[in-house]
C-alpha cells in the first residue's frame, strides 16, 4: 500500500492537500506501553529498542487507500504527557479515532483502561472510535494480561480489540486500517440520518480539509 511517508513508494506526494478525507487519530495509554514504538513502526517501519523520547514529537502522517478514497491519517504521540496525565483537552479535539492501549506485561497499564476512557469520553466527540489494543503481545513469558481479559474489558467498554507488538511487526497495520474502516463505517451512518454532528452545523471534528459537500456518502 503506498504511503506518504514510505520512500519505497516513491516521492511524497506534491501536495498535501490532495486527500478525499483527512482523520485525527490519537494514540493514548500509560507511559512506556509503547505508543511511540507502535507509530514509528506504523508511519516508518521501524523500531528502536531503546526508550523512545517523545519529547518534541507532535504528529505523524500517513496516507493510506482505502476502497478508492485516498485517507490522510494524522496520527498524535502523546508527546510524554501522560506521565503526568496532564494531556490537554486542545489535544483532544476533533480526534475521530483512538488506539487505547496497555502494555499485556504490565498489570497497571491495564487497570488505567478505564481512566484513559473515561478521558477519551468526556473530553472527545460523541462519535469518536475507539480501539483497545493490548501492544507486546511478543512478550509472551512476560504476560500478566490474558488475552481473555483484554477482549472482556474491550466488550464491556463496547471497543474493539487487538493485542500487538509494535515490534515483531504483528497487528500495527491492521490496528490502523480496522480503525480507518470503523471511522468510515461511522461516518457513512451518520451522513445516512443527516448527524448534524457530522454534517458540521454543530461544533465538531472536521471530516475534510476539503470541504465536501455535507451529504456525500462516504464510500469507504
Ligand atoms: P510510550 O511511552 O508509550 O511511548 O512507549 P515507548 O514506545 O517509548 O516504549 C517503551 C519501551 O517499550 C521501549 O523500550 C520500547 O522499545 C519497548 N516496546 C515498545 N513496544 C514494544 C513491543 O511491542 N514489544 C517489546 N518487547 N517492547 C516494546
Ligand atoms: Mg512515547
Amino acid at each position: 500500500m503506498a504511503s506518504a511517508t514510505d520512500s519505497r513508494y516513491g516521492q511524497k506526494e506534491s501536495s498535501d492537500q490532495n486527500f478525499d478525507y483527512m482523520f485525527k487519530i490519537l494514540i493514548i495509554g500509560n507511559s512506556s506501553v509503547g505508543k511511540t514504538s507502535f507509530l514509528f513502526r506504523y508511519a516508518d517501519d521501524s523500531f528502536t529498542p531503546a526508550f523512545v523520547s517523545t519529547v518534541g514529537i507532535d504528529f505523524k502522517v500517513k496516507t493510506i487507500y482505502r476502497n478508492d478514497k485516498r485517507i490522510k491519517l494524522q496520527i498524535w504521540d502523546t508527546a510524554g504527557q501522560e506521565r503526568y496525565r496532564t494531556i490537554t483537552t486542545a489535544y483532544y479535539r476533533g480526534a475521530m479515532g483512538f488506539i487505547l492501549m496497555y502494555d499485556i506485561t504490565n498489570e497497571e497499564s491495564f487497570n488505567a483502561v478505564q481512566d484513559w476512557s473515561t478521558q477519551i469520553k468526556t473530553y472527545s466527540w460523541d462519535n469518536a472510535q475507539v480501539l483497545l489494543v493490548g501492544n507486546k503481545c511478543d512478550m509472551e513469558d512476560e504476560r500478566v494480561v490474558s488475552s481473555e481479559r483484554g477482549r472482556q474489558l474491550a466488550d464491556h467498554l463496547g471497543f474493539e480489540f487487538f493485542e500487538a507488538s509494535a515490534k515483531d511487526n504483528i497487528n500495527v497495520k491492521q490496528t490502523f486500517e480496522r480503525l480507518v474502516d470503523v471511522i468510515c463505517e461511522k461516518m457513512s451512518e451518520s451522513l445516512d440520518t443527516a448527524d448534524p454532528a457530522v454534517t458540521g452545523a454543530k461544533q465538531g471534528p472536521q471530516l475534510s480539509e476539503q470541504q465536501a459537500p455535507p451529504h456525500q456518502d462516504c464510500a469507504c
